[in-house]
């Protein structure tokens, strides 16, 4: 797997940060693809942890995915290794959130596993607005 840095996985030097250089992380999915920039997507948001950008398929008018860049699969695997990311997305999704205009309210939804339909498999939260949206949630 070539990473965005144009080194080869395994021979990256050890001065190399880059997490797809790490062996842990020569897997990319299609979401750490588009946190590399590798897959095209409408970004909206983005900082050194944290990526954001619309849903492809929206089912409401504003539908953007926040997610972190380093591979996290799903809720079901966050950790205390891991969490400082989830708790920083908590704070870039009501930033996103003022920014998109959602001042009458959002849902916030993360589908882990199989009863909830989750397809991707990379922990990605959805931000849902822009219109009254549906009472129930399940
Ligand atoms: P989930 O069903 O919770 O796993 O959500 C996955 C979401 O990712 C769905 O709403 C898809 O429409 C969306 N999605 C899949 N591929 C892409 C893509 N390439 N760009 C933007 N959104 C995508
Ligand atoms: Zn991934």
């Amino acid at each position: 797997v070539r990473c965005s840095f144009q080194h080869l996985g395994t021979t990256c030097k050890s001065k190399c940060k880059h997490r797809c250089c790490h062996p842990k992380y020569q897997f990319m999915c299609i979401f750490c693809k588009i946190a590399a920039g590798e897959i095209p997507s409408t970004k909206v948001y983005e900082d050194e942890t944290v990526f954001a950008f619309r849903d492809i398929a929206p089912q409401a008018p504003t539908h953007i995915l926040v997610i972190p860049k380093a591979h996290i699969g799903s809720v079901a695997e966050v950790t205390p290794a891991n969490s400082a990311v989830v708790a920083h997305i908590f704070e870039v999704i009501p930033m996103i959130a003022q920014t998109e205009g959602l001042s009458e309210g959002y849902r916030v939804v993360s589908n882990c596993g199989a009863h909830a339909g989750q397809t991707v498999h990379h922990l990605h939260f959805h931000i849902l607005g822009g219109k009254q949206l549906a009472m129930e949630m399940a």
